[in-house]
């Protein structure tokens, strides 16, 4: 499913396999996630992809050919972070994450809304065989990417979780398995978010600006809204953080100082390192994740877009080939 630019409707294309170089694999797919990521892609809010472009970051597949690293039918795992330099200066200090001639699968490279795709071997994720392939694709995004998130809230105990979707979900998963507290905050109305953070664990569910019972000693926002960076400092205890786990948000209204007064702080995630990823499979080696999905057949692409913009998946969109 093919992106000719932004804001145009996906259409099924036929391409042409692209050449093997060095370190690349042939990947064939059997599911790709769908993200909010490719959601700003598709809709003009990140400048510059590769176009026309495959969109999708979230791949589960099995080789074919290619590389060295993986024998033909090993299951593996491609995510956003698709190619760096490992010369920058944040390459060199352990932050790949911000390399600064990152190439991303999905937006710079071509990605998984297709039957196949080719990725560089280095960046791949080796899969268990635990899990099938549709449940386990959010985890190659939502799931390392909110596990980044969480890891940037510290030692917090009382977590609030903003926009419950398919991050969320997960990470209230891995919350609890730490023995955290778990809020979760959705758009007013939105029952079926709020019964599934009840279902995986969330003491609390309600709405935005619904009275917390407790204050927070951290927040994830995952919802693309910049008002909820003032709200969610207004629910922090002192020293509280608020962590913004997305790569696109509205602008953030102007706050009175005194929300940030007592070392409280914002920062944004961005991006994954490799070694985020190799972090992420071993703790799911030792707790049980349930991923919530949807499914549809790749050619819906367009129409789990709409859905998710829409605010009705509820837990993940999955595209199967
Ligand atoms: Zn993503
Ligand atoms: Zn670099």
């Amino acid at each position: 499913m093919l992106l000719d630019e932004p804001r145009a409707p996906l259409r099924p294309a036929e391409l042409e396999p692209r050449a093997l170089h060095p370190h690349d694999v042939r990947i064939a797919i059997a599911a790709c996630g769908v993200c909010r990521t490719d959601l700003h892609v598709r809709d003009g809010e990140l400048p510059d992809p590769k176009l026309p472009l495959v969109l999708g970051h979230q791949i589960v597949g099995r080789v074919v050919e290619g590389g060295e690293r993986f024998a033909p039918g090993a299951r593996v795992g491609v995510p956003w972070l698709g190619w760096t330099d490992q010369q920058c200066v944040y390459c060199r200090s352990g932050r790949e994450n911000l390399c600064l001639n990152a190439r991303f699968t999905g937006y710079t490279l071509d990605g998984g809304y297709a039957d196949e795709t080719v990725a560089d071997e280095r960046y791949c994720f080796a899969l268990p065989e635990r899990g099938d392939d549709a449940h386990v694709a959010p985890l190659l995004c939502a799931g390392l990417i909110g596990f980044r998130a969480l890891r940037f809230t510290g030692d917090a105990t009382r977590l609030g979780l903003y926009g419950f979707g398919a991050s969320a979900h997960i990470v209230a998963q891995f919350a609890r398995a730490q023995g955290r507290r778990v809020f979760a905050l959705t758009r007013r109305g939105d029952d079926e978010a709020q019964s599934l953070a009840r279902a995986v664990g969330a003491e609390w569910a309600g709405a935005t600006g619904d009275p917390l019972p407790d204050e927070l000693d951290a927040a994830i926002i995952f919802a693309p809204v910049g008002e909820l960076v003032p709200t969610a400092l207004a629910a922090l205890a002192p020293g509280g953080r608020v962590v913004c786990a997305g790569i696109h948000m509205s602008d953030i209204p102007s706050f009175p100082y005194e929300l940030l007064w007592h070392e409280r702080s914002v920062l944004s995630v961005a991006n994954l390192t490799r070694h985020d990823g190799d972090e992420l499979f071993e703790l799911l080696e030792r707790i049980e994740v349930e991923t919530t999905i949807e499914t549809f057949p790749l050619e819906q692409a367009d129409a789990a877009l709409d859905r998710l913009r829409a605010g009705q998946v509820r837990g993940a969109a999955v595209l199967l080939p």
